[in-house]
């Protein structure tokens, strides 16, 4: 064949081949899972774009993946008939990293480093093309995109700076559509090139890729054919028997090779519920979302009524490391599908609100246009009604894992994903009902354990109305706060607010259980054991005093008054009654200078 024009890879991508061939060793068969998914993916973005487009499909081949192997001569074939690639898609797809799976592969690397190490984490990573150079030393991807009208062949070796393209120009390995991978296996992987080990492989990994993946089978059926009769035997039973002559058969195995579909087509969130275990859907999660920690929970329902969806929901682990003061809502987190179609993951907003943009799953209806686009998407009154039902559906989610008998896994959910439900108690009044019980806090009575808003008020006195809250930049000057004297002493529990959003979002709230929140700060505040005999005699008593230090302290304070509020400590600086409290001013300074 003509020599290809040659290219240098990005400079990262030599580094990365040779970060993945040394950390995968142990784990080099995740190159097929690998393949496949791309090839997974190459065929849902044809089928996305085949609804708009339907000529994309010209010579109508099936949607599906085929795997074979040659063991003699230590080759696999991957081929799909899904959207293909360009000339210029070859280049920029296979010779730079700007890609998903191998950026979060690269990030994973780093932190596991950082973190002393484990290797066996990387391994259940999504490390793409790449990966191929694990068990191959020779890589040729031919490919035909439907945007173009020629077939191009990309060729690599593994340990090379630098790769070649061009035109495919032998008529016999043209296809209608799409792409094929051919693996040049290294002498020590050779055996990879097996059928039953390809066929295992994709069971094993490949399961829930919604595609049809056939793999090259050596099959067999049997069947009677004639024989001649062995002239010996004839004559023994002439002799014996001295039976009539009669013609013999056997039974003989005849050979040959064909295409076996190995994989489950039926998506896993079609299935009954109740026939998919608790390892399935982890599976799934872990597949779909290149994740290599098992969900907190997971909730997999069909709706029915007005609009019909099938859905199963996850709650992760661990939020998305990084910048985590920002709440992200582009997370692809969701994946629509429409009639099993895979439409996007590309959502901002329209399914969840930005405070649950951490909960992953697919969706999948029937009432939604296959060419939906992002105008339909947010205009369109199906999709509130589903954003209303999955939104839902989550809370009863996280309603589960508060509820679990383990302790820890709320606790696990709360640190990663507390401050979320308090951007909810801010964002989203509507839904106030279902996140407060959620909501956790510190108490003054709780030993710097996280207790609910239930929980609180189980403890809270026969006669007390309010729930009591101080806000503070810390547990201990929460704790050291003159306002807790008085309510200390009558054993009333008080709510630290020590998270700077805290505050504003129990402000948002405003009761629980039609208990209203009151801040212990504040100048008003009425504990139920008014005296005002006494206070009478107090202001009287000391009503000069307080002339006195007024004048003194002159603009810096508003008024100074006698109260009751204290125990031991002579004086305290309290908010007025519709100012800001000590914590707000705080934050309100810090976000204005
Ligand atoms: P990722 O899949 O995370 O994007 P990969 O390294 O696996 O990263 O793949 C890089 C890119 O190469 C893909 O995003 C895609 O554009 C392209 N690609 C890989 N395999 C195929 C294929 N079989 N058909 C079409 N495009 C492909
Ligand atoms: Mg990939």
């Amino acid at each position: 064949s003509p020599p290809g024009e040659r290219y240098e890879y990005q400079a990262e991508v030599s580094r990365l081949m040779d970060l993945i061939v040394n950390s995968l060793y142990s784990n080099k068969e995740v190159f097929l899972r690998e393949l496949i998914s791309n090839a997974s993916d190459a065929l849902d973005k044809l089928r996305f774009l085949s609804v708009t487009e339907p000529g994309l499909l010209k010579d109508a081949v099936d949607f599906d993946i085929r795997i074979q192997a040659d063991t003699d001569n230590g080759i696999i074939t991957i081929t799909d008939t899904g959207i293909g690639m360009t000339r210029q898609e070859l280049v920029d797809c296979l010779g730079t990293i700007a890609q998903s799976g191998t950026a979060k592969f690269l990030k994973a690397l780093k932190d596991s480093k950082d973190a002393g190490g484990d290797n066996n984490l990387i391994g259940q990573f999504g490390v793409g093309f790449y990966s191929a150079f694990l068990v191959a030393d020779r890589v040729v991807v031919s490919t035909k995109s439907p945007k173009s009208d020629k077939q191009y062949v990309w060729e690599g070796e593994a340990n090379a700076s630098s790769y070649t393209v061009c035109e495919e120009t032998n008529p016999e390995k043209l296809i209608p559509r799409g792409t094929r991978l051919t693996l040049y296996l290294k002498r020590d992987d050779k055996g990879f090139a097996h059928p039953e080990r390809i066929q295992k492989l994709v069971k094993n990994y490949s399961q829930f890729v919604s595609f049809p993946i056939y793999t090259w089978q050596e099959k067999g059926f049997t069947k009677e054919v004639e024989v001649d009769e062995d002239p010996a035997e004839a004559k023994k039973d002439d002799q014996d028997e001295k039976t009539e002559k009669k013609k013999k058969t056997k039974t003989v195995v005849e050979r040959y090779w064909d295409w076996e579909l190995t994989n489950e087509t039926q998506p896993i969130w079609l299935r009954n519920p109740k026939e998919v275990t608790k390892e399935e859907y982890n599976e799934f999660y872990k597949k779909t979302f290149n994740e290599y920690l098992e969900p907190l929970a997971s909730s997999h329902f069909t709706t029915e009524g007005e609009v019909e969806f099938r859905s199963i929901l996850y709650v992760p682990a661990f939020a998305p490391s990084g910048k985590d003061d920002i709440i992200n809502p582009k997370t692809k987190n969701i994946r629509l599908y429409v009639k099993r179609v895979f439409i996007s993951d590309d959502f901002d907003g329209e399914l969840f609100p930005r405070y649950l943009s951490f909960v992953k799953g697919v969706v999948d209806s029937n009432d939604l246009p296959l060419n939906v686009s992002r105008e339909i998407l947010q205009e369109s009154r199906i999709v509130r009604i589903m954003r209303k039902r999955l939104v839902r559906k989550a809370f009863d989610m996280i309603l589960g894992i508060s509820m679990s008998e383990n302790r820890e896994d709320y606790e696990k959910f709360w640190e990663n994903f507390g401050k979320h439900l308090k951007l909810g108690c801010i964002e989203d009044r509507e839904n106030h009902k279902r996140i407060a019980p959620l909501l956790r806090f510190v108490s003054s009575q709780s030993d710097e354990e996280l207790i609910s808003l239930d929980e609180y008020v189980e403890n809270m006195k026969p006669d007390q109305k309010d729930i009591y809250y101080i806000a503070a930049d810390s547990v201990t000057s929460a704790k050291n706060t003159p306002f807790l004297e008085r309510l200390a002493e009558k054993d009333i529990e008080v709510l630290f607010l020590v998270d700077p959003i805290d505050e504003v979002a129990i402000q948002n709230l405003k009761s629980y259980k039609e208990k209203n929140f009151v801040d212990i700060s504040k100048e008003d505040l009425d504990l139920g054991d008014k005296n005002e005999e006494r206070e009478k005699e107090m202001k009287q008593e000391f009503g000069q005093t307080c002339d006195w230090i007024k004048k003194r302290l002159g603009d810096k304070v508003a008024s100074v008054q006698i109260s009751n509020r204290l125990s031991s400590s002579p004086c305290v600086l309290a908010s007025g009654k519709f100012g800001w409290s000590a914590n707000m001013e705080r934050l309100m300074k810090a976000q204005t200078m």
